[in-house]
């Protein structure tokens, strides 16, 4: 599923825009956006509140469409696709990270995480080990059966983020998930998401955290509806290893290492991969 194609880009913008209001209230949340990302990117997008961030992310994620312009995920035209299409598009390919976490409280956690694959025809008690299997990866074996309400915030961040990955998406966006996370909840996360980064698949993580640049393959900053700057930064050819499905189990012993800090070239200033800083 995850072949590295660098010819064809896994997502094209072209000229998107998207307009809120009409007449005198019209605001422009995507002001013309041009973008192309190849599978395997590690994308960190930054920018002040409200310069389109969210915005771009629900587009991107099939949850919102553009006003004008268009989407090709993988060559196809999502902005012309009908609402069915779509939603099958994006049960099979993206998981999303939301910014408010989004969990449904009269389910117990590893319903949550198990949520996305009734989607895909599967056997409860499968759901439920696949579930299993990848809150093992977050450190939330022993929470498996709690209720939303009983975890405190970068638990259920893990629990939203267990639940994007779980359905093996070869893309994932997230929308700050590690912003109001202790320091440990957000190694955890980006431990993870650098893991499945290097496994070919694409990220594409909205950050107000600077340090968190050094684990992005390219940086693109917003402003106004609009792409203000966009960097790529020189990445470990080397670590990027073969490909295992998403959710699989994985033991400690192969984890990948923490990288050492390496000469990156990026504008944000970029800090050695420590452990995520306190915000
Ligand atoms: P960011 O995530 O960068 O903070 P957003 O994408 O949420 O920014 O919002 C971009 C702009 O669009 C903001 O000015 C916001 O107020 C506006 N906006 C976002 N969603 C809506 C909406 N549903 N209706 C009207 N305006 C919106
Ligand atoms: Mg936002």
């Amino acid at each position: 599923m995850s072949n590295i194609d660098t010819s064809s880009p896994v997502i094209e913008l072209r000229s998107l825009t998207k307009t809120y209001g009409l007449g005198d209230a019209e605001h422009r949340a995507l002001d013309g956006v041009d973008l192309t990302i190849e599978q395997g990117e590690f994308i960190t997008i930054m920018g002040p509140s409200g310069c389109g961030k969210t915005t771009l992310l629900n587009i991107l994620g099939l949850l919102d469409r553009g006003t004008e312009g268009d989407y090709l995920l993988d060559g196809g035209s999502m902005e012309k696709m009908g609402g069915s299409r779509r939603a099958r598009i994006r049960s099979q390919q993206i998981g999303i990270v939301f910014q408010n976490f989004n969990l449904i409280n009269r389910l117990s956690v590893i319903e949550n995480v198990a949520l996305p694959l009734t989607y895909r025809g599967m056997l409860r008690t499968k759901r439920l080990q696949q579930a299993s299997d990848i809150l093992k990866n977050f450190h939330l074996s022993e929470r498996e059966y709690y209720m939303p309400w009983q975890l405190s915030g970068g638990q259920m961040q893990r629990v939203a983020i267990a639940r994007a990955l779980v359905s093996n998406p070869s893309i994932i966006l997230a929308d700050e998930p590690t912003g109001n996370l202790d320091s440990k909840s957000s190694h955890i996360i980006m431990e993870e998401l650098s893991d499945i980064h290097k496994r070919g698949n694409t990220i594409i993580m909205v950050t107000h955290n600077p340090a968190l640049t050094t684990y992005a393959s390219r940086v693109i900053h917003m402003l106004d509806g609009k792409i203000d700057s966009d960097t790529k930064i020189p990445i470990n050819v080397e670590s990027t290893t073969e490909k295992v499905p998403l959710g699989a189990k994985r033991t400690a012993k192969e984890k990948p290492e923490k990288k050492p800090a390496k000469k990156r070239k990026t504008k944000a200033k970029a800090k050695p991969k420590t452990k995520a800083k306190k915000s």
